[in-house]
């Protein structure tokens, strides 16, 4: 069973360019073994949190925390190979396979982080092979040469080879279809039930908000609003709404 770790924001500024902050002084804590969805409209800073959470983008100011039980280590500088090793697995936006690779060979760049223990990463990599029979009947094949959805499916997988205690999902569903997205929701379920802690960002919200322990509202590289979805009820309604009419997602 994974280690029960919760990872934290606290504060983070974090631009692209100096002068305009894309999260200006965002917190939330993603509590261990839960599933925490961001949510928030289009360009509010999702992916970007999740890359400071991933270690792929470093904050200007504020700390990001991996928390096991009561003690905490500040991350927010650490490089993100470190983070892999640390335990956290990070499927970014959009497609990330490498195509022209085979699939065997996508999983085993997913291995990088455990590469000095070959048996253990051939013995991973069997076991996802087990957990998702499709990936199995193509290992041979380039992975440019499946699906959509498969592609997303064989994401994910390379991102739990290191076997994180963490894993940040970043649109899972998008431009899949809805068979495939609803295995993925079925999945990141499965991942929380193992132990893990699960950070999801969709804009698909229903699904999301289905599967959501703990959602967070994202505005202008802010948290407005957390708690669980019964919670927010009315509240995320409202957002919701508002979104739609300014022309948002
Ligand atoms: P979301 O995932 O909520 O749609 P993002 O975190 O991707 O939002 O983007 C937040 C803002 O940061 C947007 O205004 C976007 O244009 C900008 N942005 C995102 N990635 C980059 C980048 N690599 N360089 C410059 N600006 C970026
Ligand atoms: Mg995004």
């Amino acid at each position: 069973r994974p280690r029960g770790l919760a990872v934290a924001l606290d504060e983070v500024t974090a631009e692209y360019f100096a002068d305009q902050p894309i999260l200006d002084g965002l917190s939330l804590h993603a509590p261990a073994g839960k599933i925490s969805v961001i949510i928030g409209p289009n360009g509010s800073g999702k992916s970007t949190a999740l890359r400071v959470l991933a270690g792929f983008l470093r904050p200007s100011r504020g700390e990001v925390w991996l928390i096991d039980g009561s003690s905490r280590t500040s991350i927010g500088a650490g490089p993100p190979h470190l983070r892999s090793g640390l335990g956290i697995g990070y499927v970014p936006q959009g497609h990330s396979v490498f195509p022209a690779m085979s699939v065997y060979d996508n999983l085993l760049v997913g291995a990088w982080p455990i590469r000095r223990e070959r048996r253990r990463a051939r013995r991973t990599i069997q076991e996802l092979f087990d957990r998702y029979p499709v990936l199995a009947g193509k290992r041979g094949a380039a992975a440019g040469s499946l699906s959509g959805g498969q592609q997303r499916i064989l994401e994910l997988a390379r991102a739990l080879v290191p076997d994180p205690a963490v894993v940040l999902v970043d649109e899972p569903s998008a431009g899949v279809a809805p068979a495939v997205a609803a295995t993925m929701y079925q999945e990141l379920e499965a991942l929380r039930d193992e132990g893990r802690t699960v950070v999801l960002v969709d804009q698909d919200l229903r699904p999301a908000l289905a599967i959501a322990d703990v959602v967070h509202v994202l505005q202008s590289g802010r948290c407005v609003s957390s708690g669980s979805s019964r919670e927010l009820g009315a509240d995320l309604d409202a957002l919701v709404r508002s979104w739609l009419s300014a022309g948002g997602d």
